[in-house]
């Protein structure tokens, strides 16, 4: 079955599932994304500071698919927000990638205390005029972030890529995100493995309903809370399960009870740290 699409506000698609590779090692990263691409993975979900665009070039320029086939998206970095660095950060990572042009650039973090972001946005502005990014966008950026943004520049940005899973859902900045358009792209959708997210009660009873892994249920969830989620896994077989989510749907119950696990709990680090 084939992977549904979510519709960005500046009219271009985006494959609900794909690919993350934050953590893939440079070297191993053609390898890893060439498996993700072999089994089926048509979005990839990378940024400077993983330092692995060239691996992911490599495996996009082997496969032998259509570019229009791909959905490439990267970021940029935190101390890249003047308007010079901004357009130098993002030649850079086309050449690393080998691409003409990405689908989604992101500023990867507001990095308010730098206080340059609605700078590095006018950048991406410009960018997106020039054809070299189909679409721009955001991450961790919170509803201050989100709110300056808007007043002050002239693109709605097309997603919000922000830390989220069942325990940490960020009800305030999704609420915010959708009423503007704005979608809302899930990272760290399993919870990183940092918490035993796979042994609460209703993840492992819906899995257990549906002949289901555990992982697969949480990205179940995701997809029909209508988040956009690239969970990440070096394993191919992982790839696979992953993947393998479309030929069953929860309950309204079952959507509800793993919604249930919402405590606040964020395992990476919360946007006003990082800077
Ligand atoms: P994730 O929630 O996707 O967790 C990945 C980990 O989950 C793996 O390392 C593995 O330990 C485990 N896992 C994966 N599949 C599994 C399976 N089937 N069964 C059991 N365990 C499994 O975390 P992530 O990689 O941090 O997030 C996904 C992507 O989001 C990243 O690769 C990256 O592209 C993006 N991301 C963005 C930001 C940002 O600041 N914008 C931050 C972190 C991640």
């Amino acid at each position: 079955m084939s992977v549904p699409t979510v519709t960005l506000n500046d009219g271009h698609t985006i494959p609900q599932l794909g690919f993350g590779v934050f953590k893939v090692d440079p070297a191993e990263t053609t390898r890893i994304v060439t498996d993700a691409l072999e089994v089926g993975y048509r979005h990839i979900d990378t940024a400077a500071i993983y330092g692995n665009e060239e691996g992911v070039g490599r495996a996009i320029a082997s496969s032998g698919i259509g570019r229009d086939d791909l959905f490439v998206t990267t970021k940029l970095w935190n101390d890249k927000h003047s308007t010079a660095d901004a357009f130098d950060a993002f030649d850079e990572s086309l050449e690393k990638l080998g691409l003409d042009f990405v689908d989604l650039y992101l500023i990867h973090w507001p990095s308010a205390a730098n206080d340059r972001y609605v700078e590095a946005w006018k950048a991406l502005e410009k960018i997106r005029e020039s054809g070299r990014a189909r679409s721009i966008g955001v991450s961790n950026f919170l509803v201050p972030h989100l709110t300056r943004l808007l007043a002050e520049t002239d693109i709605v940005p097309v997603v919000d890529q922000i830390e989220l899973h069942p325990a940490l859902q960020q009800p305030e900045t999704t609420a915010f995100a959708r009423e503007r358009g704005i979608q809302i792209e899930a990272w760290g959708p399993l919870g990183q493995g940092k918490y035993p997210l796979f042994e609460e009660e209703a993840v492992t009873a819906a899995a257990q309903a549906h002949g289901k892994s555990p992982a697969q249920t949480v990205i179940r969830w995701h997809l029909q809370m209508g988040n956009i989620l690239f969970p990440k896994s070096n394993n191919r077989t992982r790839m696979a399960e992953n993947f393998d989510v479309f030929d069953f749907a929860l309950t309204t119950e079952e959507v509800d009870a793993i919604s249930a696990l919402e405590r606040d709990g964020r395992v990476g680090t919360h946007p006003d740290e990082v800077n």
